[in-house]
């Protein structure tokens, strides 16, 4: 007397296997066919990357067009991870400090970058504003190293004042956020004492996050190979290494000097932070060419850098490039590294699991002059240009327009289906849907 299921159900079974795209959509977005570069995973070849649910689902060849809610054909471009820039300042109305920060959004998507780390602005006394102000508002993820300075970089005496460089506050702010504050920073000191490169690094000890140090002035008390050799531990970060402010530079060979070849030796980390006054090619050129190759690529972007001779991350980038770097190094020092360097292993990297950060690069070919602090020129090759970047699963930026539906055609159902895979939606503004276009409307 029971009906078998398939006779029950034989209408519903008829429909299901006659609309294959009902079973197929497993994936949210499929990036198919760039040339992936993933350090952390040594991948460094054509392949399709699919996300699903704002994480990276798949890595593989050939994955079915098919099985994503939207496709995106990128022959021809570079998929990587979303970039790191683990040198900016974020704090656009700083008070005291106006005029020096620049909001993240401005300057990430566009080339690519899904993550920054605002470089010190803030201290332990003023990281609840900073937090406040720019890391809950912005869409690119914004993490922090503690300025030193309880008050944070606002200028002036405030950073010279040894009497508000505490390390025991600085770690215990640390340790209250751990999710936003990856480091401790010390910047812009002028006078002959080590006391807050030795307070940085207790608070990094007490908190198990590295140090950043730009290091202020150069004095003959506290000499570079000190600092490196010494006050350092492995994992803390020189930043602005290309400088030769401070002594980088051996005197007789040009190439690095010997605190810079002990300190990597140690396990100290080198950083570029270009700046506006902190990249010479008369620097960078030797010791390149010495061997001495960045560990990350950083910006260093401020309102008096970002239209200096560094103009984004990836103008940085291309310096490197020009200097006969490969491109999956450059990459590399944009991506993995800087995530190991902040201790981010989940970040700077397309393992299936990872947040789904990517940014699609392509190189455009010519003679580009790159300039540096001294407008001094290396003329270079390549050129990377984002193409697209994607946050959390969704597209982000699409400098082409290559996602879209073309403007006189139906809604195509991954525009149906937008929220799944982009912010760029026709949701936006007033919430109005978009007009369909109809051919006998138009006036010629
Ligand atoms: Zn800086």
């Amino acid at each position: 007397m029971a009906r078998s299921f398939f006779a029950r159900n034989a209408l519903i079974i008829a429909v299901l296997i006659a609309s294959p795209s009902l079973f197929a959509q497993e994936y949210d977005l499929l990036l198919k066919g760039g040339h992936v570069i993933d350090s952390k995973n040594n991948i460094d070849s054509v392949l399709d990357v699919a996300i699903k649910d704002g994480l990276i689902a798949k890595v593989a060849a050939n994955i079915s067009a098919e099985s994503a809610v939207k496709t995106i054909s990128l022959n021809g471009n570079y998929v990587t991870p979303g970039l790191i820039d683990i040198h900016t300042h974020s704090w656009v109305d700083q008070p005291h400090m106006l005029e020096h920060g620049v909001f993240p959004d401005d300057f990430t998507f566009r080339n690519g970058i899904t993550t920054v780390v605002d470089a010190g602005s803030s201290g332990w006394r003023t990281f609840p504003e900073f937090k406040e102000h720019i890391i809950d508002h912005a869409k690119t993820r914004v993490l922090a190293m503690l300025n030193i300075v309880g008050s944070g970089m606002i200028g002036g005496t405030a950073e010279q004042n040894l009497s508000d460089m505490e390390a025991e506050p600085t770690a215990a702010m640390v340790l209250k956020y751990p999710d936003l504050i990856v480091g401790i920073k010390s910047a812009h000191f002028n006078g002959p004492e080590w006391l807050p490169y030795e307070q940085s690094v207790k608070a990094g000890t007490i908190a198990h996050v590295p140090v950043m140090i730009d290091y202020g002035a150069r004095r003959i008390e506290r000499p570079l190979s000190e600092l490196l050799e010494r006050v350092l531990r492995p994992g803390d970060i020189y930043t602005h290494m290309y400088s030769g402010h401070r002594g980088e530079q051996d005197s007789q060979t040009g190439g690095p000097g010997k605190g810079m070849r002990e300190g990597r030796a140690r396990g100290v980390i080198f950083d570029v932070g270009n700046g506006s006054g902190s990249f010479s090619w008369a620097v960078a050129v030797p010791l390149v060419k010495a061997g001495f190759l960045p560990d990350s690529i950083s910006t260093d972007l401020h309102v008096h850098s970002m239209n200096n001779d560094m103009k984004d991350l990836l103008n940085v980038g291309d310096k490197f490039l020009a200097l006969g770097i490969p491109l999956r190094e450059v990459v590399a020092d944009m991506t993995w590294h800087p995530a190991r360097e902040i201790q981010r292993p989940q970040l700077g990297n397309l393992s299936v699991g990872s947040p789904a950060d990517v940014a699609v690069l392509s190189v455009q070919h010519g003679d580009f002059g790159f300039q540096d602090m001294y407008n001094t020129i290396y003329v270079g090759h390549d050129r990377m240009i984002c193409s697209l970047t994607v946050k959390g699963g969704k597209v982000v930026y699409d400098l082409d327009g290559i996602t879209g539906d073309a403007w006189d055609s139906p809604p195509s159902s991954a525009s149906r289906q937008a929220k799944r895979w982009t912010t760029l939606t026709s949701e936006r503004g007033f919430g109005t849907a978009r007009p369909t276009h109809q051919n006998k409307a138009v006036q010629h």
